[in-house]
């Protein structure tokens, strides 16, 4: 693509500031009742959210449905312990149930719609106060699925507190669920920022370079590293833009914005498919998805979509 100049295109209208996907859960997290959760099951207004893996199970017509089943609906089709979420406002309790993703066609043939909570998110299938519980069980659900012995002495262990904790019979060892930092940093150079594409991505998606952070790290010791790994490029100032639970399966996207200290990329093809720099106005078209070329960044409910949009909207007058 020609390189774009204010002059010859009007920037596009990007709108009021859309939201973050799975942030800003109404529910209290009631870290006091959890001891007692087993009690809560039988609340008249207790709603269950039915989480099968990467899938979502949720009643009613459309286009938004509800996700929310109440206890007997919720044993018929679940399996495993429920996971005590918190208190909705006004008090009712809020938990997680499994369900079996094999029994998908089952569950759809009973009426219900069965997705995955990336397309829920995406589609707004359900109203975004869900979004946030449904994360917290799905990263819930997935940590215990892959911690269910004793990671001291190997013995099978057992859910405590509501799903908050694995406690191991033999050793005495206490598990916690565990969240994987991860960086997702927006580089910049005054008008352009520095975009990846990893080989996974939809054809014409580029977003901002991402990594976990290791052992021994800080925040901005993970950023520049990263940066300089994946694309060649030294970084210096880093600043926290905002983050974002990101339960694919049981991460927190540390959203920062970085200073480049050049401008010569080197792409790790290891990581990444390509990564180059674009200007300002040229994201704001992928950010509109109006770019012609049919470029675009993720969609507003991750992170990356907001931080190339605080990029577009600091320009300098
Ligand atoms: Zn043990």
């Amino acid at each position: 693509m020609s390189p774009l100049s204010r002059s010859l295109i009007a920037p596009p209208d990007l709108g009021p500031w859309p939201a973050l996907g799975y942030v800003d859960s109404p529910l209290d997290r009631a870290c006091h009742l959890r001891g007692e959760a087993d009690a809560l099951l039988g609340h008249k207004e207790a709603g269950f959210y039915l989480l099968g893996g990467e899938l979502v199970a949720l009643k009613g017509e459309g286009p938004v449905f509800d996700p929310l089943f109440d206890r007997a609906a919720a044993e018929a089709q679940g399996r495993g312990a429920p996971l005590f979420l918190g208190l909705a406002p006004g008090g009712a309790p809020r938990f997680a149930m499994g369900f079996d993703p094999g029994r998908r066609e089952a569950l759809e043939g009973e009426g219900l719609t069965v997705t995955d909570l990336r397309s829920i998110a995406v589609g707004g299938l359900v109203e975004a106060r869900h979004l946030g519980p449904i994360a917290c069980g799905k990263a819930l659900y997935a940590w215990h699925g892959r911690h269910g012995f004793c990671a001291n002495c190997g013995t099978a262990s057992h859910i405590i507190d509501g799903g908050w904790r694995r406690d191991c019979p033999s050793c005495g060892a206490q598990h916690f669920p565990r969240t994987d930092p991860v960086v997702i940093m927006l580089t910049t150079a005054g008008d352009q920022c520095l975009l990846g594409r990893q080989p996974h991505f939809a054809p014409g998606m580029w977003s901002a370079l991402a990594g976990f952070v290791e052992p021994g790290e800080t925040i901005e010791e993970a950023v520049r590293r990263e940066t300089l790994e994946e694309a060649g490029i030294a970084t210096g100032a880093v600043r926290y833009l905002a983050s974002q639970p990101w339960p694919f399966p049981m991460s927190l996207m540390i959203g920062c914005l970085a200073e480049a200290a050049g401008r010569d990329i080197v792409v790790d093809r290891n990581e990444l498919e390509d990564a180059r720099w674009f200007h300002r106005d040229e994201v704001a078209l992928m950010l509109a998805r109006t770019h012609p070329d049919g470029l675009f960044v993720p969609p507003p409910i991750a992170i990356a979509h907001h931080l190339v949009r605080s990029f577009v909207e600091t320009a300098d007058a």
